[in-house]
């Protein structure tokens, strides 16, 4: 229940939490049932309908304020122990750190603050991307508030490559954070 805009109150089966309104959610959760869904060394032995049941328990404007929506597949033998490879988490923190820093010089707040004016201002997609944009929204049955939230994700892949232009491919990595939206379309 929101009480100011700052605010809410969280209830849990045994104890309510006075919690403010700005926060990141990570959360994580099976594919299906089983949790083999997708898995190439074990079979899911979940029929269609369960999926869809069971995937049905986030409801749809839950869902759509959750900006990335990836599946990982578990590791298998041999690979928790193989070298490394790409960006270590420090390097990945510097990148972080100075994509932040881009958006506070150009908006005075990060990109998943913004409101609809200024997400028209300084998330400025092409024409052609516009349609690009409204076709998969249309294929995956993403909401206004969906589309919104993947222009500033594209807008944020823009910024840790350091580009002032969102492209296409930075859009098309975005919509492909939407994973369980398009799932619950099957
Ligand atoms: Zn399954």
């Amino acid at each position: 229940m929101l009480t100011a805009p700052s605010e809410f109150y969280l209830a849990l089966p045994t104890s309510i939490h006075l919690k403010p309104t700005t926060f990141q959610l990570i959360a994580a959760m099976n594919p299906c049932p089983c949790g083999y869904q997708g898995d190439v060394a074990k079979n899911c032995r979940c029929s269609p309908d369960q999926i869809r049941r069971y995937q049905d328990k986030i409801s749809g404007p839950l869902l759509d304020r959750i900006d990335l929506q990836v599946q990982l597949m578990p590791l298998h033998r041999g690979e928790l122990y193989d070298a490394a490879t790409g960006a270590s988490s420090a390097e990945t923190r510097g990148q972080v750190e100075l994509a932040r820093r881009c958006q506070y010089k150009r908006q005075g707040l990060v990109n998943s603050q913004l409101d609809k004016a200024l997400l028209e201002e300084h998330c400025l997609l092409t024409s052609g991307q516009l349609e690009l944009l409204e076709n998969a929204a249309n294929k995956l049955g993403l909401s206004a508030r969906a589309q919104h939230r993947v222009m500033k994700v594209a807008r944020t892949l823009a910024d840790l490559e350091g580009v002032k232009r969102i492209s296409n491919p930075h859009l098309i990595e975005a919509l492909g954070y939407r994973g369980l939206d398009c799932q619950s379309r099957y």
